[in-house]
């Protein structure tokens, strides 16, 4: 899940300078380590180690790389520990070679083995380290282009890499299942994971599609098929809300991000009575002919795909989701069957994957996604987009938050009944809630466990709010379906433990389920729009209770966290963009 950024003809003391700029801004995709390699004439400079960007830059000083060209990597570990020696740029053994990966080459291990017995050195645990000492073994007798050529057909895996050869001033650039794009500029080009990377530098890019290879130079490139073709592409011109991403007067990303919710929500239902007026109909109408739907997502975005379950199943549509890393498993498709993924990266693997599946199988692919131009929305026979805007913290909230509205949107088409006009005032009401809930926060902050409960529409907002809780506040907690409680985990139920309750309208069960555990000493805290409770929810409708719930559990999480003195927007082990399986 690592950020690959490369550089050619950049002026020679910029180089570092771009380079920086360029992987912070991919940072959200791996914060493992971080690495740098600049040519400049003829010679390369390699600056790596294992940290988050501005740790190292303390430490190493990328600016003060010079060169006409270069790459940059920060890194999600997959294959081989956090450390600086398995920091990329990895290099080949004469050095000839340089290249930064994103993705996992599966037949690393034979392929390693081979050329230890040719004489290789490895120094790092990496299976990315291989591609370095597969071009320089070939380049005895093959050209770059030719090698570009047999890497396609003989590595096995997923991958984007950049590779810089020593004595040359080019970038050969090569994807299988990773994210990779060109970004044009006038006397410069970049290559990276993301647009985003480079939207301050160009507006114009190039993506890559799958066992595609390109040589880029600083005023011309070319693109490859995989028999080394040359093919022509198509460049696209892109938009991008740049001020969005600055983090302003705020501390951490997150609490920025939740306070854009009241406009997001509302740049969304502009979008779908304007700009994105024909796509939502077509939308709507590709449901209306499947016999079929079956959504897919991962995470946060699953939570926002159980939800829009319930309100189409309220509409009397039958609907089914399927977590992405399963969904070959468990779903049946045919030519009949609509799936739709969420998704705010548009390039989270497992959904990729099961989207495969879903081609496969003649199905039909529809999605919901933030990040636009993205993987899925080309894979997709339609696509909206929740216009969240860049979600730079690690935990999704804005883009739930768009993502549920969206379907509440769709659900009003089939007759769901809310009023979406003041949506935004209402999440605008619960953010005045944040005093209260950051004492709350103060009260919990030290408890080991947590149990959010929810029934109907408020169990995947219960689910919702215990990710949260997990991600960020690193306590443990479950979300689960009030009834099924006493079923066993009322065991783990201890004096004091505190169990959220999410009571919407009169849901007396729930309330009863609530009753069970308080008996048992628990310290309930109810967020509820009907009885007394310690959040009041300021909506009757059951679509809105579910969306401020959820915002409830944000604001909780990141006042726990912020309590603890967490990392928040950057929490251990974790990647904003999960691009592997
Ligand atoms: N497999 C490579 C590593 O572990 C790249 C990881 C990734 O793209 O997430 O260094």
């Amino acid at each position: 899940m690592c950020g690959i950024f490369g550089i050619i003809g950049s002026k020679r003391n910029e180089l570092g300078g771009i380079l920086l700029k360029g992987i912070k801004r991919l940072e959200y995709r791996g914060y493992d380590s971080v690495g740098m390699a600049a040519l400049d004439n003829g010679a390369i400079d390699v600056k790596k180690a294992a940290g988050k960007v501005d740790e190292v830059n303390k430490q190493l000083n990328f600016p003060k790389l010079i060169g006409n060209a270069g790459l940059a990597h920060s890194r999600w570990a997959t294959c081989g520990g956090v450390t600086d020696n398995n920091a990329h740029p990895h290099q080949s053994c004469d050095k000839m070679i340089t290249i930064v990966h994103n993705g996992i080459i599966d037949n690393f291990e034979e392929l390693k083995q081979d050329l230890v017995k040719k004489g290789h050195k490895f120094s790092s645990e990496t299976d990315s380290e291989v591609i370095a000492h597969y071009f320089e073994e070939k380049l005895a007798s093959k050209s770059m282009r030719e090698i570009c050529v047999d890497f396609l057909r003989e590595i096995k895996g997923t991958f984007a890499v950049l590779i810089l050869k020593k004595d040359e001033d080019r970038i050969y650039a090569l994807r299988r299942d990773s994210p990779l794009v060109l970004g044009i500029c006038n006397d410069k080009n970049i290559l990276a994971s993301d647009i985003y990377a480079f939207s301050d530098l160009t507006n114009k890019a190039i993506f890559f599609e799958n066992d595609e290879f390109a040589i880029v130079e600083k005023e011309k490139y070319g693109f490859f098929n995989k028999e080394g073709k040359e093919i022509l592409k198509t460049i696209q011109e892109f938009k991008w809300e740049q001020e969005e991403s600055e983090k302003k007067k705020y501390k951490h990303y997150m609490i920025k991000e939740i306070k854009e919710e009241p406009a997001v929500v509302k740049r969304l239902l502009f979008s779908l009575k304007t700009e994105q007026k024909d796509h939502f109909k077509k939308f709507i109408d590709l449901i209306k002919k499947s016999k079929k739907i079956v959504f897919t997502a991962a995470g946060t975005s699953y939570h926002a795909s159980l939800l829009g379950v319930y309100y189409l199943h309220k509409c009397g549509i039958e609907a089914q989701t399927l977590i992405a890393s399963e969904f070959r498993h468990f779903a049946s498709v045919d030519k009949d069957t609509l799936v739709i993924a969420i998704t705010q990266s548009g390039e989270t693997m497992d959904v990729i994957d099961a989207l495969k599946y879903v081609k496969e199988k003649d199905g039909k692919i529809a999605s919901i996604v933030n990040v636009p131009y993205s993987t899925i929305q080309r894979m997709s026979k339609i696509s909206l987009n929740i216009l969240a805007g860049q979600e730079i913290c690690v935990a999704a909230t804005k883009s739930f938050v768009n993502q549920v509205t969206l379907l509440l949107a769709i659900a009003k088409e089939f007759g769901f009944k809310i009023n979406l006009d003041n949506l935004p005032e209402r999440i605008y009401g619960m953010l005045k809630s944040e005093e209260k809930i950051s004492k709350l926060a103060k009260e919990i902050h030290r408890k080991r466990d947590i149990y959010v409960l929810g029934r109907g529409l408020s169990y995947p907002v219960a689910r919702e709010v215990a990710l949260k809780i997990k991600e960020i506040s690193y306590i443990h907690a479950e979300g689960m379906m009030g009834g099924e409680l006493k079923h066993g985990t009322i065991a783990l139920i201890e004096d004091g433990t505190p169990v959220i309750s999410l009571i919407s309208n009169k849901d007396y069960d729930m309330l009863s389920n609530t009753k069970e555990v308080e008996a048992r000493g628990a310290r309930i805290i109810k967020i509820t729009n009907e009885f007394d409770g310690d959040i009041k929810i300021n909506t009757s409708n059951d679509g809105k209770f579910g969306i401020l719930a959820a915002i409830f559990g944000q604001l909780l999480t990141y006042y726990i966290a912020l309590e603890k003195g967490l990392p928040i927007d950057k929490p251990r082990n974790l990647a904003k963009s999960v691009t592997v399986k």
